[in-house]
């Protein structure tokens, strides 16, 4: 079957620490994790300047700390976001290397390379741990490698994403979608094309990393995956249960040799890396040793530590991203028996009491910990990235035979789709949200919806995009906004244009209207330099549209009773404005509109805030029923 992509197509989890990249074999009808010229099956997301050349990777994380200004890390923190953020603040304060702002706020790093100054945003350095993961994948596929799907967390913005698919494009790589984390390691797990559930599916993803903790609810209805919930804490994971063992080790040494190492950075990164690796033997062992050589002051080390020991000077972090997971649950407004899959993610979800807890929280639930937990997210990548190219070409036939997990037969379930998060739509008349796109519609989409003039003979209109659930659209996140000229002389309420909003695949979203009047000059897109909103911002603004959904009732109805007053005001005008109105009207008739057209203005002018809305109905009410004879007489 012809597909739109052409060659091998790869899936890349493009990680904040370590990055991987995976292949589905059409031949053996399985995903194979791609190793590196190391052999190791992920790859740090490091890059190294050095005097004489650049290193990606383990090279470059293997020399850190040597040359620690030089080799920069944490790239996908940066990505999209500008440098007076203060998730960026913050992270300047922890990171060797030097990052300063740019054109535009653009945070941009700064490293010696051959002896030369050079800056570099976020969306280079993630190019170049891209390039190194494409070279990966050439190497083992011996072929170049141009298409791939790259995954991102589910919290990502408009402008994170596009930025990663910006970082893909400098490195070579046509990314045929940037696809949710959380919704790669359910495609790994096949439980997209489970059957044996009535309709939905609720998929619990936690993802516990080196440096970051994740989690998500997801629900699978059909061929589209809606992420219901995310949490997560940004500065959790992996390193900080290394340092509590550094800690610990640091005031054994103390007590034992009467020495401190704290001060001492090269003894504490060896302490760090041999520490790293005992945590690593102890979710499989019981105890694990440490083995230092001549750690400071030519004094060896040599210890050992229990896994109870470790779980204890570590339970509450242990305890914190339980407390996560409990109010990602909540955030969803479901009950935790209702979740169908725990599904582990990220390295550290291998600790043993991680599991237990987790586990304990989800009633006894077994976990899905069959694929390893570093590389579920790169593995749902390579199957999303077959299906999209032309790697699986005989699909209809297609059952894999040694892993029940991915049944790939059928065609139409193969185009996984995510959802919009919040409505998005354009402001009408009375700054009433007009909704083209309704929250939670599957993506790709693409809708239109009719504008009209607001005024007589109005030739310009601004048009402003929200995204958002309040009924006043000023109450909503301004995306951006444009204006449309050359609109023909005409009374209001004139259809003038069609503005089309588009989401594309990776959820990007394009705004474009067209002049009905000039047919095709018109057209104008949102570049929407403005970010949009994270997951957090998202679920505080579906709260708040809860939280004022009486006020939002009440503003609607404020806002139809103005607008149908305002209406009625108009065709008294116009009423006046006919040539014979003095043949069909006697003087008294039209001294009682326009008497009635004096009081609604003035009703209208101080609407704002003081009349009510009873009092905005029962006039117009009135209104009509008193004009209803006089103005069927010009008719
Ligand atoms: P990730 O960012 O998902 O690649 O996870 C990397 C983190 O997982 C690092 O902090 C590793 O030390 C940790 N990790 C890897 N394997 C294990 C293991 N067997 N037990 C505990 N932590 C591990």
């Amino acid at each position: 079957m012809a597909r739109k992509y052409q060659g091998h197509a790869v899936g890349i989890d493009l990680g904040t620490t370590y990055s991987c990249v995976a292949v589905w074999q059409e031949q053996h009808c399985r995903v194979e994790i791609i190793h590196n010229d190391q052999g190791n099956r992920i790859t740090p997301s490091f890059v190294a300047f050095t005097e004489n050349q650049r290193l990606i990777g383990d090279a470059a994380k293997n020399q850190a700390a040597a040359n620690p200004q030089n080799t920069v890390f944490d790239a996908k923190r940066l990505i999209g976001r500008k440098f007076s953020d203060q998730v960026i603040q913050d992270d300047i304060m922890l990171w060797p290397f030097k990052v300063t702002a740019g054109v535009n706020d653009k945070p941009m790093i700064t490293v010696n390379y051959m002896g030369q100054e050079k800056n570099l945003c976020a969306e280079e350095v993630s190019s170049m741990v891209l390039t190194k993961m494409r070279e990966i994948a050439e190497a083992y596929l011996e072929s170049p490698v141009k298409n791939a799907v790259v995954t991102v967390p589910a919290y990502f913005n408009d402008a994170q994403r596009k930025a990663t698919i910006d970082a893909g494009v400098i490195a070579g790589l046509n990314v045929m979608r940037v696809m949710n984390e959380p919704t790669a390691a359910a495609v790994a797990y096949g439980l997209d094309k489970r059957t044996d559930y009535d309709g939905e599916r609720n998929i619990f993803v936690f993802d516990l990393g080196g440096g970051t903790f994740d989690v998500s609810l997801l629900t699978i209805k059909g061929n589209a995956f809606k992420v219901k919930a995310t949490a997560g804490n940004t500065h959790l994971g992996g390193e900080d249960f290394d340092n509590r063992m550094v800690n610990y080790f640091v005031q054994e040494f103390k007590r034992k040799n009467k020495v401190d190492i704290n001060r001492n950075a090269k003894a504490l990164r060896r302490l760090r890396s041999a520490c790293e690796k005992a945590k690593r033997s102890l979710s499989f062992l019981v105890v694990a040793t440490i083995e230092v050589d001549s750690l400071f002051q030519g004094i060896d080390f040599s210890s050992s530590i229990n896994r109870a020991k470790f779980e204890e000077m570590n339970m509450d972090l242990f305890d914190e991203c339980m407390k996560i997971v409990e109010s990602c649950v909540m955030d969803a407004k479901m009950d935790k028996s209702k979740i169908d899959d725990v599904v582990l993610v990220g390295g550290s979800s291998r600790i043993p009491k991680v599991q237990q807890l987790l586990q304990d929280f989800f009633n006894g639930k077994e976990l899905c910990k069959s694929i390893n937990p570093d590389e579920a997210v790169a593995y749902g990548a390579a199957v999303q990235a077959a299906m999209l190219s032309e790697d699986i070409k005989n699909v209809p036939n297609l059952e894999p035979q040694n892993n029940s997990q991915l049944v790939l037969h059928n065609v139409p379930q193969l185009v996984l789709q995510d959802v919009t998060p919040l409505s998005l739509g354009i402001s009408a008349l009375g700054d009433i949200m007009s909704v083209v796109i309704p929250k939670n519609t599957c993506i790709p989409v693409n809708k239109t919806k009719s504008c009209v003039t607001s005024q007589d003979n109005q030739t310009i209109a601004l048009i402003k995009v929200y995204e958002g659930e309040r009924t006043r659209a000023s109450d909503n996140n301004l995306l951006g906004s444009f204006t449309l000229s050359g609109i023909p002389p005409s009374p209001r309420c004139f259809p003038f244009s069609v503005v089309c909003f588009y989401i594309n695949e990776n959820g990007i979203l394009t705004v474009s209207a067209k002049n009905n009047a000039s047919g095709t000059s018109n057209k104008i897109t949102i570049t929407n330099h403005k970010e949009r909103l994270s997951i957090e911002d998202i679920k505080k603004l579906i709260q708040e549209a809860e939280n004022y959904h009486i006020e939002d009732k009440k503003f609607l109805r404020k806002a139809n009773a103005v607008n149908a007053l305002d209406d009625y005001i108009y065709k008294m005008t116009n009423t006046l404005k006919k040539k014979d109105i003095n043949l069909k009207l006697s003087s008294q008739e039209i001294q009682l509109i326009e008497d009635a057209i004096a009081v609604a203005k003035n009703l209208l002018e101080e609407n704002n805030k003081l009349v009510e809305i009873e009092v905005l109905e029962d006039h117009l009410e009135g209104l009509e029923s008193r004009m209803k004879h006089i103005i069927a007489k010009t008719i």
